[in-house]
């Protein structure tokens, strides 16, 4: 099998003729490996996984220049796996720099259960990691929790996610705004990655495609531009297995269990994916490497026939309607 040297920008076909024996230790120091990365044909040991990993985000964060001095980071924490290691790497990346700070920025949702670990977990490694924390509920800001609210609608679950996401959305970007942040970090994988292309590709919402990337800035100059806070996500070329098997292995607070509401096109394309992946190795990392070189082109596109970015009438937040997709929702 072909060793990369790089993350590929292809799809690999998956080769069983690898040894087992060559599969169980380090490519590197012959000791234990934890894991076998199909993609690269090596196996890692625990320290040499984890400085891969502390690398190619370290490496990821400087090419795409996600921090610049004078930086408020503020990085959103559900206490799930993926926030938990971006959290715990933008600190071990920038946490000495005297020119640059990171907060963290939780929110409650309200969903009985599934989340109200995550949260604790959440304080727990802000605590670990002498993070400044902030936490916000979507009872405060919409009058109601999101199970009062799914119970009010009689959403389905497939329907769920949808008004979770943009709440969330608002949510952080307001107080992100008031908080004087000035990136807002955002712990997303490959595979989220992959998944949310793939989803804007079959609904054809193209405008939303644009949204994605490694760093997504709307232009100052556009009117409005400057209401949004840009967002940055350090972990967008790692699979998600590795970031679950780095949260364990470095040994960060998260909650495992997925929240009981999962569910809609996500999943389906995830599922699709994830069988795609198994036959033909590094089909990920080609989603998203494909999609980022047809990004600039589908920008300049879109860029000439977009409109000034409107304020909402109720809330005042940015959205490209009179009124908000949330206030639409809670309001
Ligand atoms: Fe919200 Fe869906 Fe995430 Fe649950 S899985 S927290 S409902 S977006
Ligand atoms: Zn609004």
């Amino acid at each position: 099998m072909q060793v990369r040297k790089d993350w590929p920008q292809a799809a690999l076909p998956a080769n069983p003729a690898l040894g087992v024996m060559q599969k169980s230790k380090c490519s590197k120091c012959g000791a234990k490996a934890v894991i076998f990365r199909d993609y690269e044909g090596v196996a890692l040991c625990r320290g040499h996984f984890l400085r891969s990993i502390e690398k190619r985000v370290k490496k990821v964060v400087r090419k795409h220049g996600m921090i610049e001095p004078g930086d408020r980071i503020g990085v959103a924490l559900s206490g799930g796996k993926d926030s938990a290691v971006a959290l715990h790497l933008m600190n071990m990346i920038v946490g000495n720099r005297p020119d640059v700070s990171i907060i963290a920025i939780s929110i409650n949702e309200g969903i009985r259960g599934s989340r109200d670990l995550a949260l604790k977990k959440s304080v727990e490694l802000c605590k670990k990691l002498d993070i400044e924390q902030h936490t916000f509920s979507y009872k405060e800001e919409f009058g109601k929790s999101l199970d009062e609210k799914v119970k009010e609608m009689g959403l389905g679950k497939d329907d769920v996610c949808g008004l979770c996401g943009v709440s969330r959305r608002w949510i952080l970007n307001k107080k992100a705004r008031e908080l004087k942040v000035t990136k807002l970090c955002f712990g997303m994988n490959l595979d989220d990655e992959a998944e949310s292309i793939m989803m804007n590709y079959v609904r054809g919402d193209i405008p939303r495609a644009c949204r994605l990337g490694p760093v997504t800035k709307y232009s100052t100059k556009r009117k409005g531009g400057d209401m949004f806070i840009p967002r940055i996500k350090p972990l967008r070329w790692i699979p998600e297995k590795e970031v679950g098997l780095y949260a364990r292995l470095a040994g960060l607070p998260f909650r495992p269990k997925e929240c009981k509401y999962r569910g809609g096109l996500r999943v389906d394309v995830e599922k699709a994916l994830l069988d795609l992946e198994k036959k033909h190795v590094g089909l990920m990392f080609t989603v998203v490497n494909t999609f980022d070189r047809m990004l600039p082109g589908i920008k300049k596109t879109l860029d000439s026939k977009e409109t000034a970015i409107k304020k909402c009438k109720i809330c005042g937040e940015p959205g490209s309607h009179e009124v908000c997709k949330a206030c639409e929702l809670w309001r």
